[in-house]
């Protein structure tokens, strides 16, 4: 049996190898590291496949989320509605931009943020929410879009963990997560579902206008080289790292069907044990597991985590630390919100190796495992 991993890209890239290494090497021999042909073709590639009508490639998922921020001219003090349950970018570029996170509360069973909490939150200061479709499960777009009309708030959902996601409506309409807020944004960190070999990002949006303004502030502010019209950063996608999502991109389909068969596999060994809640599957999405988490009820979550470690299985809390009990929001009156759900959530986690290589053979073992150190509890 192959060794276990949280994420197996060795394996991963040795069936793709060839492509790869040739796309990589045509960037090498023409030398156009940055705004190379493949970064314009990727944007192409990846705005068709989503079914958007523009792509704006960027360095990584946090400036994706810190460049959708500023392109909606927002002013310091303006509220963000934010789920606490995340990964720390979501939030820590809300705070860095001098806007103010409202946290609020996540759905127990789909862990993404409550539409209905989101509501609560509004007040006359609030201008935006950011969705996270965790851990590859979308959260309820159709309900915050509809919250966001009635307020007129712009939405950028968080799409980091969920790109190749379809989301289904009420009106029999299918689309791809990412594409129905105001912005979408995720990453291509290498251990995401669509990963390069490094950094990568990129931004979508239906919106002329905005694309217009995300392009500009990625690139200095600039439309016109030399003509700085606003703040911007610098923020690229490498030509190299495009030429590999260009040959993965082909593949992505592929990758989530292998993640979700991993998930059938651990769904039939732990579904209906009394103290493992299995991933939820909301009707209106397809989960396209960036995590495969279990909810551990009456268990010693640390144990296990050892007892797993010591048999070759790696296992992860995300995250160990809600957004809102971080230090770094002290300032921002982190310490004073009460999540419950978050807090429960927190501390009942745990994610189990998720990747597009699991064999048969590495998920009896892992499951095997779980099942002998619970049931001996
Ligand atoms: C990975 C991730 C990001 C940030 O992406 P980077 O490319 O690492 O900057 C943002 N939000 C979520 C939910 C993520 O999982």
């Amino acid at each position: 049996m192959q060794p276990i991993q949280m994420v197996d890209l060795k394996q991963q890239y040795a069936k793709i190898k060839t492509e790869v290494d040739t796309a990589m090497q045509e960037v090498i021999s023409s030398a156009a590291f940055i705004h190379g042909k493949a970064v314009q073709d990727f944007a192409a590639g990846l705005s068709k496949y989503l079914g958007v009508k523009h792509v704006i490639p960027c360095a990584n998922g946090t400036d994706a989320l810190q460049i959708a921020l500023m392109a909606l001219n927002l002013q310091p003090g303006d509220e963000v509605i934010t789920p606490s349950f995340t990964f720390i970018a979501t939030t820590e570029v809300i705070a860095l931009l001098q806007l103010q996170p409202v946290f609020v509360e996540v759905d127990p069973k789909t862990f993404c943020i409550d539409p209905v909490a989101i509501e609560k939150a509004i007040t006359p200061k609030t201008k935006a929410i950011v969705p996270v479709h965790l851990y590859g499960q979308a959260a309820n777009m159709e309900a915050i879009m509809e919250v966001a009309r009635r307020y007129n708030l712009y939405v950028i959902e968080d799409n980091a963990q969920a790109i190749g996601g379809d989301i289904q409506l009420s009106n029999g309409a299918t689309k791809k997560t990412g594409t129905l807020g105001t912005i979408g944004t995720t990453s291509f960190f290498p251990s995401k579902n669509l990963g390069c070999f490094g950094d990568g990002g990129a931004i979508f949006t239906d919106d002329d206008q905005l694309a217009e303004a995300l392009k500009m502030i990625a690139n200095h502010g600039q439309a016109k080289r030399y003509y700085h019209d606003r703040v911007g950063c610098n923020s690229r996608l490498d030509t190299v790292q495009a030429a590999v999502l260009n040959v993965k991109l082909q593949y992505l389909d592929e990758y989530i069907a292998a993640r979700r068969r991993a998930a059938d596999f651990y769904d039939q060994a732990f579904g209906g044990h009394a103290k493992i809640t299995v991933p939820y599957r909301a009707p209106y999405c397809n989960h396209v597991f960036h995590q495969y988490t279990l909810l551990l009820e009456g268990v010693n979550r640390d144990e296990l985590h050892q007892f797993l470690a010591g048999h070759g299985v790696p296992s992860m809390i995300y995250y160990p630390v809600p957004a809102h009990r971080q230090k770094m929001f002290d300032a921002f009156g982190g310490s004073k919100y009460e999540l419950k759900t978050t807090d429960w959530l927190t501390e009942r986690v745990l994610s189990l190796p998720m990747h597009t290589e699991l064999s048969n053979e590495q998920l009896q073992f892992i499951t095997g495992k779980v099942l002998e150190f619970i049931n001996k509890q």
